[in-house]
C-alpha cells in the first residue's frame, strides 16, 4: 500500500530550511501540500474588525503563489482549502488515505487547538510537529515550558550560547500528488480591494523569492554594522532590516538569517549593532515560546498578571487612533503611515501603543487587533507579547511604559519631517465628542 502524507503549511510559506517538508520528501510516496484559507478570516473577530487588510491578503496571495511556484519546481503544487483547516484535513486525510501529516510548530493558541482536535478525529494517522518558526526547537530549551524565564534578560541569558541549528536544503524532488492541480486563485477573496494611496506605497512584496532576495540586499551593505543606532529611527528603508514581513509568513526562517548575519560577521566583523540584531533576534525569540507557555493568557485583559488595567473601550477614541485623527501628530503620522503601507517602525509601535493604553486610556486588547488586521508582519506571538509588555500585563519588570510624546518628537522626529510627510496633524477636537455607541463600525 502507498504512503500518504499530507504537509500543511501555516507560518512556513517555503521550501528552503523546511526541515519536514524535507522528512515528508524521504518518508511518503504520495504527498498532498495543502494551505487552508479558513473563511472564518472573512468575517468580523470579537473586536468587530476584518481579521486581514486588503494589503495583508496581497502579501498573503503573492507568497502562496511564490509557494505554488516553487513547490511546482519539486514536481508539487499547491491545495488551497477554503475551509477551516480541521474540516477541509479531516476530509482529505479520510479521502487519500493519509497516514502521516506534517506542520510547523505554531505557537499560537488557537493553531495548537486544532492541532489537538485534528489528532483526536485522525486516531490513527502519525502527526509530525517541527520547530522551523523559531532559532531553537523546543526541546533544546534548557528549561522546561512552564519555567520559562519571566523575563527576556534572563530568558536572552539562558539561551544566547545555545547552538542554532543549520538550515536545510529544499529537497530535490517532492512525492507526486494525489489530487491534480486546481486554479485556487480564481477563489481567492478579491472582496478586499487596496485603496489608490495603499498600492503607491507597496515596497513589501510576499514570498520566498522576495524574501531571499532581502537577505542577500541587506548582507550586502554595511547596514548591519550600524544597525544600532539607526533601528530607532521612525522612517528609511536602511534603518532596520525589514525582514519581518517574510518572518512571520515564514517566507524566510529566522535560521537563515542567523547564519547570514554570522557569515556577515565573519566578512566584515561583529561590533555592537551586529550583537544588537541578534539580540532582536531573540525577543522574537521569545515571545514565541511566551506564547507557547501562556496560551489564550496572551489574549486577555489582565495578561499574565492578576489584576485588570484600568483601561476600557471608547469607541470613538479608539476610531481617532485607528484613523490617525487624534490631538497627538506623531501618533497620527505613525498610524497613517501603517495604514497606507501596512509597516511601522518598532519605535512607532512602542509610541502609538503607550498613547493608545495612557492617553486614550483604550483597552490595549483593541490595539493589538488593529495591529493584527493591518501589520503585513503580523505575527500572533511578537504582536500580542509586545502589546502585553507594553500595556503593563507582560513580561516587562518596570511595569507599563508610558513615553513622553513631546520628548519623542524631540527625539526622533525635531524637525517634524515624518509628521509632515504622513499628515499627522493636530486635530483640534474633542476627544469625545459624542456618545453614541457606533461600534462595530469603527474601524472598517
Ligand atoms: C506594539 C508592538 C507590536 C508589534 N507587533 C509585531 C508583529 O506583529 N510582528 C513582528 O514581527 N514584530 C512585531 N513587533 C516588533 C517589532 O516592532 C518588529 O519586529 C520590527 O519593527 C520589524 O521591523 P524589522 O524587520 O526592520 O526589524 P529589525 O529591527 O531589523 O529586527 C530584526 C528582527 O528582529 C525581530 N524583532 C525586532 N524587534 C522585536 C520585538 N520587539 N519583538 C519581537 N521581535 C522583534 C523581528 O523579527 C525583526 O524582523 C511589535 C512591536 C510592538 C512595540
Amino acid at each position: 500500500m502507498r504512503n500518504v502524507g499530507l504537509y500543511w503549511f501555516i507560518n512556513d510559506l517555503r521550501v528552503h530550511d523546511n526541515a519536514n517538508l524535507l522528512k515528508a520528501a524521504s518518508e511518503v510516496d504520495d504527498l498532498l501540500c495543502i494551505y487552508c484559507l479558513d473563511p472564518q478570516w472573512l468575517l468580523p473577530n470579537r473586536y468587530g474588525l476584518a481579521t486581514m487588510s486588503a494589503n495583508r491578503w496581497r502579501f498573503l496571495k503573492e507568497s502562496l503563489l511564490d509557494l505554488d511556484k516553487q513547490l511546482h519546481q519539486l514536481g508539487q503544487h499547491l491545495l488551497v482549502c477554503y475551509e477551516a483547516p480541521v474540516k477541509a484535513i479531516s476530509d482529505l486525510a479520510s479521502e487519500h488515505k493519509v497516514s502521516l501529516i506534517y506542520r510547523s510548530r505554531h505557537t499560537g493558541y488557537y493553531e495548537n487547538q486544532q492541532w489537538l482536535a485534528l489528532r483526536k478525529y485522525l486516531p490513527l494517522v502519525q502527526f509530525v510537529e517541527a520547530d522551523s518558526h523559531s532559532l531553537y526547537g523546543l526541546d533544546q530549551l534548557p528549561f522546561a515550558l512552564a519555567k520559562l524565564p519571566d523575563t527576556y534578560t534572563e530568558f536572552k541569558n539562558t539561551v544566547v550560547q545555545l547552538t542554532v541549528d543549520k538550515p536545510v536544503p529544499p529537497a530535490d524532488f517532492l512525492p507526486s500528488s494525489p489530487v491534480l492541480q486546481m486554479d485556487w486563485l480564481r477563489n481567492f477573496p478579491d472582496c478586499l480591494k487596496l485603496t489608490s494611496e495603499s498600492e503607491q506605497e507597496i515596497v513589501f512584496h510576499g514570498g520566498e523569492t522576495t524574501g531571499l532576495k532581502q537577505l542577500t540586499d541587506y548582507f550586502a551593505t554595511d547596514c548591519a554594522s550600524h544597525y544600532k543606532e539607526q533601528r530607532n529611527e521612525l522612517e528609511g528603508w536602511e534603518n532596520s532590516s525589514k525582514f519581518s514581513p517574510w518572518l512571520a509568513n515564514g517566507n524566510l526562517s529566522v535560521r537563515q538569517i542567523y547564519f547570514n548575519l554570522k557569515n556577515y560577521e565573519q566578512k566584515v566583523g561583529a561590533n555592537e549593532s551586529t550583537f544588537w540584531l541578534f539580540f532582536e533576534l531573540l525577543w522574537r525569540e521569545y515571545f514565541q515560546w511566551y506564547a507557547h507557555r501562556h496560551g489564550k493568557h496572551l489574549f486577555a485583559f489582565q495578561g499574565i498578571k492578576q489584576q485588570k488595567p484600568l483601561t476600557s473601550f471608547y469607541p470613538e477614541r479608539y476610531r481617532k487612533w485607528c484613523r490617525g485623527n487624534t490631538p497627538y501628530p506623531l501618533v497620527n503620522a505613525c498610524m497613517k503611515q501603517l495604514n497606507a503601507t501596512g509597516f511601522m517602525s518598532n519605535r512607532g509601535r512602542q509610541i502609538v501603543a503607550s498613547c493608545l493604553v495612557n492617553e486614550l486610556a483604550v483597552d490595549w486588547r483593541y490595539g493589538a487587533a488593529y495591529f493584527e488586521q493591518q501589520l503585513l508582519d503580523y505575527d500572533v506571538a511578537s504582536n500580542w507579547g509586545n502589546w502585553q509588555y507594553l500595556a503593563g500585563v507582560g513580561t516587562d519588570p518596570r511595569g507599563k511604559r508610558h513615553f513622553d510624546l513631546d520628548k519623542q518628537i524631540r527625539q526622533y522626529d525635531p524637525e517634524e519631517r515624518f509628521i509632515n510627510k504622513w499628515q499627522g496633524l493636530f486635530q483640534n477636537l474633542p476627544l469625545d465628542s459624542v456618545n453614541a455607541a457606533d461600534w462595530p463600525h469603527v474601524a472598517e
